[in-house]
């Protein structure tokens, strides 16, 4: 296949027909085309587009370049939800135990961070021993034994999209729709789903910045994830403010056992001192928005795969299985099942902080919160050395923010705003700083903001 001529086709915005697209993947997979040629395709892909047939087989073609998981037949069908990112969250962590208990097999194949937004891997690569790297045979059996898994993708899964991604992040190219399209839905389809939501975020913190590109972006991977055969829907999420009370690896652990045990404790976010439960354990508290995210993913792929005529049942039924504790002890299964060392968890969620130093952000007026910028904070997390600046960098687990007032909150003054854990107090009294700028209090208690904007099906 002469590649040249498919690039300069593509440049002058012709169409590829799929076996072209079939055969450049596996040549590129295989070493064949040199990297600066696939970089001049990726490019002319961002300014030309590509049609829903030729990014159909663009994803196929990603997906085929790598082993793909084999489940045996069974009654409980295959559920997984992706989220395009951001800051605090966690969702991912309550929702595949729930999900497991409301009788699906959840394959969640996850990522890591890379700049401000989490990585759901980063996150359980704080809960000691548990391992998120398990060869495919694992995974297969781990699902059909527990009902879920949560690791990473293995080396043989999708090796295109690894290739590919990294030549987008040193070209230019990532924010293209088809790309992004191909990219995630080839990762997901390797789990041979039946259902799958999308969580797509828009906002200060999201990759999509305006909820019209959020809603393009959604629009297209609706119509080929559904093309391909999974039944897929996409809710279109707002991400101007974190999501729950906590960002940064571990303290989102911490925060989804919260959701998990179903805890409402909210202290006043003006209260300096961390109250004790009955437990023992400091409150961490769980967040509607977190809580609410979680039931609305669960109800959508009930509804879905049709295990639920309405939404409200659907949700109804959510909240019933995690009030009934369930989920929590799935949790735990889920850990043992992938290695981790339950005493020392159990022991590391009595801590108040894992970090070095933690500090209060005050406020420095009495008013509503009517601005909390997940970006600035994402950054601050980031600058803690809670995320990554390049694939390769380590990262502190320890660090991060909680605590967190929201939008429409009362606060007083030298109440708190958040708290930042942080390795050493020069880092913290930086992040300090700018965390007060994340913050805007106002007079009047302003309008709440819709978490979930959209579903498209
Ligand atoms: N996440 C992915 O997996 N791929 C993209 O292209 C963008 C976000």
């Amino acid at each position: 296949m002469n590649f040249l001529s498919l690039v300069e086709s593509k440049r002058e915005g012709k169409a590829l027909v799929p076996e072209q697209i079939q055969i450049f993947i596996r040549d590129f997979t295989a070493g064949q085309i040199p990297d600066y040629q696939m970089a001049a395709m990726l490019m002319a892909i961002y300014f030309r587009g590509l049609s829903t047939a030729e990014t159909a087989a663009l994803t196929l073609a990603m997906r085929d370049s790598g082993d793909v998981l084999k489940f045996p037949k069974d009654p409980r069908l295959l559920v997984d939800k992706h989220s395009t990112g951001g800051i605090g969250d966690k969702v991912s962590l309550p929702l595949a135990p729930l999900l497991a208990c409301l009788g699906f097999r959840v394959p969640m194949i996850s990522g890591r961070g890379l700049g401000i937004t989490g990585g759901t891997l980063d996150k359980l690569d704080s809960i000691p021993g548990f391992q998120t790297l398990l060869p495919a045979e694992k995974i297969v059996a781990q699902v059909q034994k527990i009902g879920c898994v949560i690791c990473g993708q293995t080396d043989t899964m999708v090796p295109a999209d690894k290739k590919i991604y990294a030549l987008r992040d040193a070209t230019g190219t990532v924010p293209s729709i088809p790309l992004i399209t191909a990219s995630i839905l080839s990762k997901k389809l390797t789990e041979s789903l039946d259902a799958l939501i999308l969580d797509v975020k828009f906002g200060r913190a999201a990759f999509m910045q305006t909820q019209a590109d959020a809603r393009k972006l959604a629009q297209a991977m609706v119509a080929l994830g559904n093309q391909c055969g999974v039944n897929t829907r996409a809710i279109l999420t707002d991400m101007n403010t974190p999501l729950g009370r906590a960002a940064g690896n571990w303290l989102e652990v911490k925060e989804s056992v919260g959701c998990l045990e179903g805890r409402t404790g909210v202290a006043p976010v003006s209260d300096s001192k961390p109250k004790n439960m009955e437990t023992g354990r400091m409150p961490v508290l769980r967040c509607d928005d977190l809580y609410s995210l979680v039931l609305d993913c669960a109800a959508h792929l009930l509804v879905q795969t049709r295990k639920s005529k309405s939404l409200a049942a659907a949700r109804r039924q959510a909240q019933d299985c995690l009030n009934s504790g369930a989920p929590r002890q799935k949790w735990d299964e889920m850990l043992a099942a992938q290695g981790a060392d339950l005493d020392a968890f159990n022991r590391k969620l009595t801590l108040d902080s894992t970090a070095k130093v933690t500090v209060e952000v005050k406020s420095e007026k009495s008013g509503f919160v009517s601005q909390c910028d997940a970006r600035i904070i994402g950054e601050v997390i980031r600058d803690l050395g809670g995320g990554r600046l390049t694939k390769e960098a380590g990262i502190n687990y320890d660090v991060g923010v909680d605590q967190i007032a929201k939008p429409g909150e009362r606060v007083e003054r030298s109440g708190t705003l958040c708290r930042v854990h942080a390795a050493d107090s020069a880092q913290s009294a930086t992040a300090v700083a700018q965390l007060q700028t994340a913050f805007e209090i106002s007079t009047r208690k302003p309008k709440p903001a819709r978490l979930i904007c959209a579903c498209l099906c």
